[in-house]
């Protein structure tokens, strides 16, 4: 069955949407991008993706095409008319088509696409079973922070993983890990305190990482936010990874080395809980 798809004001069957080959999306990677999650039909946590939109824009000097009600319009039209009960709504924004030149054009036209993808999030086996994750260092730009579409090393990255045997790579900055190739990365300790790296330019600010940290604050688990090293992480309690399309995902094994008990842990099992009713209700 074709999706609609939303390109620049219009919704379309997914074989008409097309782009430009003069798009900067496409040309210089001169775009960013955010995945919102469907569940019960209902957006999670739509408006902490709509100003990280806004501020990834504002960082790159783009203009922001739509205001945080358009978009909102846009994406309950997308659920609506693809009939998505679970799954992601994408979105992309690039400084649009111009003749090639690595200076920006003076009055950019932006690109805007939105499409969905039908994905049962909830019920997922690798929420049960745990991931494997391999290191690989982070030679990803100095700006992790603005969510271009610049994806080319995180999709190395998870090739490398797969081709070891493994589901997802972290990656290792000075010795200290940034970040997995699409999600935020978390120790917890063997004296039960959740570790992960501080906001900066090194990692992207994910939205799930700040709704998953105030629940488990709120929920009086013990959080600090600093680097840690793949040592420390394989002898830690737990690990796991937050995204907004894989909420909270525990990690049970790193470099071939089981973490804790090799199975998924109770901190990251009910904080997935916790952070699944607690959207649920949030949800819009
Ligand atoms: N870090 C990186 C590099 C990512 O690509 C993502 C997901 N796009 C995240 C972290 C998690 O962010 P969010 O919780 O907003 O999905």
């Amino acid at each position: 069955m074709s999706r609609t798809v939303y390109v620049n004001g219009a919704y379309l069957p997914e074989e008409e949407a097309k782009v430009s080959v003069f798009d900067r999306g496409f040309l210089f990677a001169d775009g960013v991008y955010e995945v919102t999650s469907v569940i019960d039909g209902k957006l999670i946590d739509f408006e902490g993706h709509a100003r990280r939109l806004a501020r990834s824009l504002g960082e790159l000097e783009m203009p922001n095409p739509l205001t945080e009600d358009a978009l909102l319009a846009i994406h309950r039209e997308l659920v609506a008319r693809n009939d998505l009960t679970e799954g992601m709504i994408y979105l992309q924004v690039t400084r649009g088509a111009a003749d090639r030149d690595f200076a920006y054009p003076k009055d950019p036209d932006p690109t805007v696409v939105l499409f969905t993808q039908a994905r049962s999030l909830v019920d997922s086996p690798a929420a049960r079973t745990g991931m494997k994750v391999i290191s690989i260092p982070d030679i990803r730009w100095g700006r992790r922070d603005i969510k271009t579409v610049q994806l080319l090393y995180p999709s190395m990255g998870k090739m490398a993983a797969k081709k070891a045997g493994a589901d997802d790579a972290w990656m290792v900055e000075d010795g200290f890990v940034t970040e997995g190739t699409s999600n935020n990365a978390y120790i917890v300790t063997r004296t039960g305190k959740i570790v992960t790296r501080h906001l900066g330019e090194e990692i992207l600010h994910g939205i799930t990482r700040a709704a998953v940290l105030r629940f488990a604050r709120e929920a009086q688990m013990e959080v600090e936010e600093r680097p840690f090293t793949i040592a420390e992480a394989q002898e830690a309690e737990e690990a796991f990874i937050t995204s907004a399309s894989t909420f909270v995902m525990p990690v049970v094994e790193l470099d071939g080395t089981p973490i804790g008990t090799g199975k998924p842990g109770p901190v990251a099992t009910r904080l997935r809980e916790i952070y699944l009713e607690e959207t649920r209700k949030a949800a819009t």
